[in-house]
């Protein structure tokens, strides 16, 4: 059944099977995520359909909007690691260098760093090994760890 709308101790539903509209009493029900829950079947006076279930489109479709806006926070943060100076583990320091001349440090090892935690690193630079050193304090390590 779906759900109309909730009027008082009344909850009005509709048909899924025939649109019929009828209404239940809001007591033999219980709340769940995606409504409402009978606690005994609900008949359709038109088609006969047997239901426990109302469920309440908006509130599914706010709980989806909701999931939504996480994963897009999620990916926000992603880029914004992404982007973020690479810089050295041991003294903190941005100037760093690089043994290969295909990659400038800065955001393109940022990206690196990145596709190597999500486990794209390999197919991304070949066999080839990226070796950051930093200017200041000379520690090196390896591009994407
Ligand atoms: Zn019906
Ligand atoms: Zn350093």
């Amino acid at each position: 059944m779906k759900l109309i709308k909730k009027e008082g101790n009344l909850l009005y539903i509709k048909c899924m099977v025939c649109d019929k509209e009828f209404t239940v009493k809001i007591e033999d029900c219980f709340v769940t995520s995606e409504g409402y829950e009978l606690n005994k079947k609900v008949k359709c006076p038109d088609c006969n359909q047997e239901d426990f279930h109302i469920v309440d489109y908006g509130k599914v479709l706010k709980a989806f909007d909701e999931y939504e806006e996480d994963s897009k926070r999620k990916i926000q943060d992603k880029i914004t690691s992404a982007n973020a100076p690479i810089k050295c583990p041991k003294c903190k320091c941005t100037q760093l260098t690089s043994n290969s001349r295909d990659f400038s440090v800065g955001k393109a090892v940022g990206g690196l760093a990145l596709a190597g935690t999500v486990g794209l690193l390999g197919g991304f630079i070949g066999n080839k090994k990226i070796i950051i050193t930093c200017l200041k304090c000379g520690y090196h390590w390896k591009a994407g760890k």
